[in-house]
């Protein structure tokens, strides 16, 4: 077999790359459109420039063409100060003041509502009235403060075309006819020259196609920048954000935007367009020739090449609710991997039912949700429900609540709820908690065997069972020595020497040469593998280490749970009696191979549960 070089890795290339590279070869020989002029400095852009940058949510960027090319932010400035409004002045005050319904306008349009507000943030009459609000709360300051939150929207500090700027603000004599006619309604409180000023600039703050994709993967993402990390604004401010994006961004060309593409859109007379699929990506896209809408005719080009390619329309979705559960089984079928006493087994093996695992995967959202809570009454109740949560990628809002409301149902039954595999740090664990306020039957233990250990303890003493840290007097109980007569368990006990372990002690560690075997005359153990994964709970009665028989190295830790005492007997010594006892020894290796067999019956019925269809 060839070793694949560094070399060769690299030569692999993503196909929404080698995608990206093709739509931008295609709509490069798109020549038709104009370079917006009517803002003189504008009309200096280069034509030829063309940069197709997609921000995906795990923060990774492509970037195809002049991806790199600032250019005026313009219209596109837009959402990202509303959504910043909405969270400084609170959505009441931004919402009294502006509508949010399509004006069927184009974006420069002196009109206003029925009620002599704008129609929506995304035209400029709604667009200054945000600006306005700004200034309302910062003062002097407003510029800069709508400048350092769109640059954490980018990831980057950005900054600002002078000339752009002030050509406009110089020929901007459209823009502020609309400030004073939302001066004279009331709309606008600040000095018409001033918001303007604020207003102008933030048009002319400069980006790239690739900030733009990150601007718009952080729409598409709840409000949290997938590159840096850091949540820019309330999921509120982003999701409202969003609707008039859909219904307005594209001003006079919205209804057919929406309808064809399907992807939240917002254009600039820069010549950039900033797409955001929610929970998908971010799409940014320069290119300066426009049409007679105002939107760039590549960039129009290349969002509705990308949505038809991979079927990215919003509106055409679907979701199979049933692949959440991967596992759903009881202590029967797969136990704890705690040794039991007879006692225990045997009412355990009784009252199998009345532990019910459910091991989830993907994210735990409404029809997820509500599909599992069917699953749970669909059969008979039991005592305990163990919610395994560690392959679950993310929860939603309205997974979470149904999620509490379940457990609500349990607890009327009296059902005690445990939830595993969500560590108390995280947040998924604040927002259940949030949800699952006042619910006294809930549970947790971040490993799930630890749960269903802790289920089965309840189980064995409601229904009369101790389970005591017993000492055994000898041997006699030990399954390894099974069928051997009283007087060869003394010889055998006699060939090892009695130890004691703290709590917390390591008595085997992985790697060490196997030297030892060891029965367990009281307290608990436990083994594990290096990587923390708990194979097994030992309690009195049991042997550890005896796959020394076997092996030359130990290939599990074993650690004192308790404070315990263990008969250590050394390898060599037991070799020596095995030469000289013969049919014992066979005995004992046969026990082995039958404690062997059953471990590995347990293991199989786990790989069963998670590999059965
Ligand atoms: N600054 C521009 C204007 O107000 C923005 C317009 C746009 O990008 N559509 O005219």
């Amino acid at each position: 077999m060839n070793h694949l070089r560094a070399k060769d890795w690299a030569a692999l290339k993503p196909p929404l790359l080698r995608f990206l590279d093709a739509c931008h070869a295609d709509f490069a020989a798109e020549t038709g459109g104009n370079v917006a002029d009517y803002i003189p400095e504008l009309g200096k852009a280069d034509p030829d420039h063309f940069g197709i940058s997609l921000a995906t949510l795990d923060g990774h960027v492509y970037e195809v063409g002049d991806s790199r090319i600032p250019f005026t932010i313009q219209s596109m400035s837009k959402p990202f100060v509303f959504a910043l409004a909405l969270d400084t002045l609170g959505a009441a005050r931004v919402e009294n003041a502006i509508g949010v319904e399509p004006s069927g306008d184009p974006f420069n349009s002196i009109r206003l509502n029925a009620d002599n507000h704008p129609f929506n943030p995304m035209v400029n009459a709604g667009a200054i009235t945000c600006s306005g609000l700004i200034r309302e709360a910062k003062g002097d300051g407003a510029f800069e403060y709508i400048r350092s939150a769109l640059g954490r929207f980018a990831g980057r500090e950005l900054g600002v075309d002078e000339a752009v700027f002030t050509s406009e603000s110089t020929t901007g004599d459209r823009n502020r006819a609309i400030g004073y006619l939302l001066r004279t309604n009331s709309v606008l409180k600040e000095d018409v020259s001033k918001v303007l000023e604020v207003y102008f600039r933030q048009c002319a703050i400069l980006v790239t196609a690739r900030d733009i994709a990150v601007m718009a993967a952080t729409l598409a993402n709840r409000g949290k920048n997938p590159v840096t990390g850091e949540q820019v604004m309330t999921p509120y401010a982003i999701s409202r954000t969003l609707s008039v994006m859909t219904s307005s961004g594209m001003y006079d060309y919205a209804g057919e935007w929406i309808y064809r593409v399907g992807i939240p859109a917002k254009s600039g007379v820069g010549g950039g367009i900033l797409a955001a699929l929610p929970a998908r990506l971010g799409l940014g896209s320069y290119s300066p020739k426009l049409d007679s809408h105002g939107n760039s005719v590549r960039g129009i080009g290349v969002c509705e090449a990308l949505s038809a390619h991979y079927d990215l329309h919003m509106l055409n979705r679907s979701d199979d609710a049933r692949n959440s559960i991967i596992a759903d089984y009881n202590i029967g079928k797969s136990p704890s991997r705690r040794s039991r006493r007879p006692h225990e087994r045997h009412i355990l093996a009784t009252h199998h039912q009345a532990v019910r695992i459910i091991e989830l995967v993907g994210p735990l959202t409404f029809s997820n949700v509500d599909y599992i809570s069917r699953q749970l009454a669909a059969k008979p109740r039991p005592q305990f429900v163990i919610f395994d949560l560690r392959r679950v990628a993310a929860m939603t809002r309205a997974g979470v609540r149904l999620l509490a409301e379940e457990f609500q149902e349990l607890a009327a039954f009296n059902v005690t709820v445990i939830l595993s595999g969500v560590r108390r740090s995280s947040a998924d664990w604040k927002l259940i908690k949030e949800q699952a306020k006042g619910l006294t039957n809930l549970r947790d233990f971040y490993l799930l065997d630890t749960a269903i250990e802790w289920a089965e303890d309840q189980v064995v003493y409601r229904h009369g069972g101790a389970i005591d840290f017993h000492e055994t007097t000898g041997l006699s109980e030990q399954p390894l020595l099974a069928g051997l007569s009283a007087s060869e368990i003394e010889e055998i006990a006699a060939l090892g020497a009695m130890r004691s372990y703290r709590s917390g002690e390591r008595i085997v560690a992985a790697g060490d040469p196997s030297t030892s075997l060891f029965f367990l005359v009281s307290g608990v153990v436990h083994v594990s593998l290096p990587d923390g994964v708990r194979l097994a709970t030992l309690t009195a009665g049991t042997a550890f280490g005896e796959m020394a028989l076997l092996e030359t190295y130990r290939t599990a830790d074993v650690l004192a749970d308790m404070s315990a005492t263990a008969l250590e007997i050394p390898l060599d010594a037991f070799e020596r009696y095995r030469e000289k006892h013969p049919r014992v020894g066979e005995r004992i290796m046969r026990n082995l191979a039958q404690l062997l067999a059953e471990r590995l019956i347990v293991a199989n019925t786990k790989v069963d549960l998670l590999t059965a269809p």
